[in-house]
């Protein structure tokens, strides 16, 4: 735990996406590296937070797990299910939310979460990277279940709100 004197930076992030992918998953993995097989044990809980260190700066993320908290959020990790295609489809729609709710310098990162669910794909990574470019998102595929790329997602993430704040 790191005091709150020693805090540089607090950065507000908001995770969003179609319900089921992952969300809440993700944020416990990247928080406090857990996964929970009874998902029910997170209700209630607004955000949760986490220290890190970016380029010899503390800063903590202090991440929310709810559309509708976009207002004032430097960055979204805008995620999808790779194996449900519908939950691809609505991307576009979750950006034009972001768009229209949070401020125009928002920092996206798309995330392709349940990437260790290979045999059931439904999106492929070309795709999404497709529309991450058009779009000018970032972009990686996840799993909160094993824990690959969840770290390094947010990382970009935070990274390019330092630079660009
Ligand atoms: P949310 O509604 O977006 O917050 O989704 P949850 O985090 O509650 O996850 C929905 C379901 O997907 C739960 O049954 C999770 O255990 C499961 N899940 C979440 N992330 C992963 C993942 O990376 N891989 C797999 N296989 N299942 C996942
Ligand atoms: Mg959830």
């Amino acid at each position: 735990n790191v005091p709150e004197s020693r805090i540089d930076y607090v950065y507000k992030v908001v995770v969003i996406g179609d319900s089921a992918v992952g969300k809440t998953q993700i944020l416990s993995r990247f928080t406090k590296n857990e996964f929970y097989f009874d998902s029910k044990s997170t209700i209630g809980v607004e955000f949760q937070t986490r220290t890190v260190t970016i380029k010899g700066k503390v800063i903590k993320a202090q991440i929310w797990d709810t559309a509708g908290q976009e207002r004032g959020a430097l960055g979204a990790m805008l995620v999808y299910d790779i194996t449900k295609r519908q939950s691809f489809d609505h991307v576009a729609r979750w950006v034009e939310e972001l768009r229209a709710h949070a401020d125009n310098s928002i920092v996206i990162i798309l995330i392709g979460n349940k990437a260790d669910l290979v045999d059931l794909r439904a999106v492929s990574t070309e795709d999404a990277v497709e529309f991450a470019e058009d779009q000018g998102l970032f972009f990686s595929e996840t799993s909160a279940l094993n824990g690959d790329n969840v770290d390094s997602a947010f990382f970009r993430l935070l990274e390019q709100i330092y630079s660009v704040v």
